[in-house]
């Protein structure tokens, strides 16, 4: 579910300011695409090129493709090293490089165990014998990206590189990429739970960006402004199910292969929205003694974490919530 995005309403903008918005479906989600542009014209076409990356990304990225990049890499997984787009090695290389700072809280090889328990088509709870057997599969040591040479080795069969927890994020921030070389100043990319602004807003202010409410409806939490930063929400109500009144849900803690607990939702806020993307599922699994530290020793990195109490713990630099926003659409 998208994040709702707010902003004063453009008629307030600044006369070279047209606010522009279109969504459109990709990654499995809503991908909405924001920008400040001097003109319509202008700002769509921007925007068609940002939705043209997203698509191309998809291509390279996506677990349920088979016919992707990654699939192809994961078929190949035991075979030696792999030759795979840029893109694809340096995402890998940053979710080896998360994997490492979260001490395994992140890890981008838990697809066998996702497989293993149906998330999100065929829902089921695995035996632990069954889970017991993936854990040579999910070893970071099994890992390499050959950065410089454009290669990827999975060591054993079996093996999947799953880049679920971050390809929202890097897509993100690859947009704002494409939306700058279109001249494009101010601008704000929503995938899903995952959001990189970029720039000013309406009325050059910061925009404001709504954090999603993990037992609400629509209605965000509350907004915080964003000058060129992101913002990243993962909980337990995006892709879930139950068995006897228990949630189990698309979060697997890597040492127990069970969906985590403690946490139903975390918003980290980051410069980049690769990073904010891969932290707030790791400090999901971390939970909230261990995530919370980890914030407070992580430089510009800060969180609101919301356990299974709905009880809300903030890091130390957590902004204060912006004023009421007024909503744009
Ligand atoms: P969303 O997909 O809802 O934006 P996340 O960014 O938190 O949420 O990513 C969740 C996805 O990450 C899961 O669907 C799965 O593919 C993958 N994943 C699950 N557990 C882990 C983990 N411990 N580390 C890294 N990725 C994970
Ligand atoms: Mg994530």
């Amino acid at each position: 579910m998208a994040l709702a995005l707010f902003g004063v309403a453009s008629s307030c903008a600044a006369r070279d300011e047209e606010i522009v918005t279109r969504s459109a479906h990709h990654m499995g989600t809503v991908v909405t695409l924001t920008v400040a542009a001097s003109d319509e014209r202008s700002g769509v076409r921007a925007i068609e090129r940002g939705f043209a990356e997203v698509a191309r990304l998809e291509q390279l990225l996506s677990s349920y493709r088979r016919d992707s990049d990654l699939s192809r890499l994961n078929a190949q997984a035991g075979t030696g090293p792999v030759r795979v787009p840029r893109d694809l090695a340096d995402l890998a290389h940053a979710a080896a490089a998360v994997a490492a700072q979260t001490g395994g809280a992140f890890n981008p090889l838990m697809g066998p165990a996702i497989k293993l328990w149906g998330i999100p088509q065929n829902p089921r709870v695995p035996s632990s014998e069954e889970l017991q057997t993936l854990y040579p599969l999910i070893e970071l040591s099994g890992l390499s990206v050959q950065r410089a040479q454009g290669t990827i080795t999975l060591a054993r069969s079996g093996m999947a590189l799953g880049l679920g927890g971050i390809a929202k994020g890097y897509t993100a921030d690859r947009v704002v990429e494409v939306l700058r070389a279109e001249g494009i100043r101010g601008g704000v990319v929503e995938i899903s739970g995952d959001v990189r602004a970029f720039g000013r807003g309406p009325g050059r202010r910061p925009w404001r960006v709504g954090v999603q409410d993990p037992r609400g409806d629509d209605v965000p939490l509350m907004a915080v402004e964003v000058g060129d930063g992101a913002v990243s929400t993962s909980g337990d109500y995006e892709r879930f199910f139950e068995v006897d009144g228990i949630r189990y849900h698309h979060i697997l803690d890597p040492r127990t292969l069970q969906p985590t607990r403690g946490l139903i939702s975390v918003t980290v806020l980051a410069r980049r929205a690769i990073e904010a993307d891969a932290l707030a599922t790791a400090v999901v699994v971390m939970g909230a003694v261990d995530g919370l530290a980890f914030v407070e020793r992580t430089a510009g990195v800060e969180a609101l974490l919301i356990d299974e109490d709905q009880d809300r713990l903030v890091s130390s630099g957590w902004p204060v919530p912006a004023a009421p926003p007024v909503p744009v659409r």
